[in-house]
């Protein structure tokens, strides 16, 4: 390659909020066929927000959302601040949380006010044999259905509530994603979110592959698995969690607003967050390949 062409389309990304930080990344980006984007703070804003909380019986909603609120008041998980918002604003005071324990992909547990409370997906229950009663499933898949991740909290064992949150999509995500369908290129959602609410995004983006409940530790595997079934994969992720897969992809693409250890792990890196930079970048790299050949 000559290093004036990738001079130039480095220099003209850079016009455009992309990044290159490795000087052969726009030349792999060339060859993308598909590009397998992380969810929370990649497709959505990263802020979740409470939309339900669905006590069972014999549980009270404000009890519910304490004690929930007091466990993920430590987490710093997304999911965590957006409950600790939802009881600030309800004017609750929230109870000590001793023993806390978070853990990745599956939720937090902690000790409030002599209850032992959990908070997390079906697998977190899964784990402290709490039983889901068939009821509390169903509200939760309907949640899920509706985009919105379903969140079951257990007091003592028992199941006391499902409650979901729901991340709002970044403005730029549909365009992003339209363009680079226009482009040729297939786009995949990798999350470890629950595979209902993942399914139910993905349908309103119009994503084509999803692969859902992916455990932190296993988004490089899934990369992977692209790549074996022959694709060039660029991966786009935010996450400290994102940094093995950004590192296996063919591009990893990092969101410059996201963690400093994604970022490091970018080949480009998105200044603003905007996922257009995405296909800008595909366009880019194709021009300038095709000025050197
Ligand atoms: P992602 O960043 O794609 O949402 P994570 O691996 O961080 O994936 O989380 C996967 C799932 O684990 C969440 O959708 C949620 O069900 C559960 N989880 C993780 N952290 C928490 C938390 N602090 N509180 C409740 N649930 C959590
Ligand atoms: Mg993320």
């Amino acid at each position: 390659a000559t290093p004036i062409s990738v001079m130039v389309g480095t220099g003209r990304a850079a016009e455009l909020g992309v990044y290159v930080r490795e000087g052969d990344a726009l030349q792999a980006l060339h060859a993308a066929d598909l590009v397998a984007l992380d969810k929370t703070g990649t497709l959505t804003k990263g802020r979740p927000e409470v939309t339900d909380v669905r006590p069972r019986d014999g549980f009270g909603e404000t009890d519910v959302l304490r004690w929930a609120a007091a466990v993920e008041a430590q987490s710093e998980h997304p999911i965590g601040a957006a409950l600790a918002a939802r009881a600030e604003e309800r004017g609750l005071a929230l109870p000590d949380a001793t023993d806390f324990e978070a853990i990745p992909g599956h939720g937090v547990r902690a000790t409030v006010e002599e209850r032992d409370v959990a908070v997390g997906a079906a697998r977190l229950m899964e784990r402290h044999d709490v039983a889901i009663p068939a009821g509390a499933e169903e509200t939760a898949d309907r949640l899920a259905d509706a985009a919105k991740t379903p969140l079951y909290v257990a007091v003592d064992g028992t199941l006391a509530a499902v409650v979901a949150v729901a991340d709002p999509i970044k403005e730029s995500t549909p365009a992003a994603l339209d363009a680079l369908h226009t482009l040729g290129i297939e786009v995949a959602m990798v999350t470890g979110d629950d595979e209902r609410t993942a399914r139910a995004i993905a349908d309103q983006l119009g994503i084509d592959r999803v692969q859902a409940e992916v455990l932190p530790d296993e988004k490089a595997a899934a990369v992977d698995d692209f790549q074996a079934g022959g694709r060039t994969v660029a991966f786009v992720g935010d996450g400290i969690n994102d940094a093995p897969a950004l590192a296996q992809a063919d591009v990893g693409i990092a969101i410059g607003t996201g963690t400093d250890v994604a970022i490091e792990s970018g080949d480009i890196v998105l200044m603003a967050g905007d996922l257009r930079g995405v296909p800008n970048a595909v366009h880019l790299s194709r021009s300038t390949l095709r000025n050197i050949k």
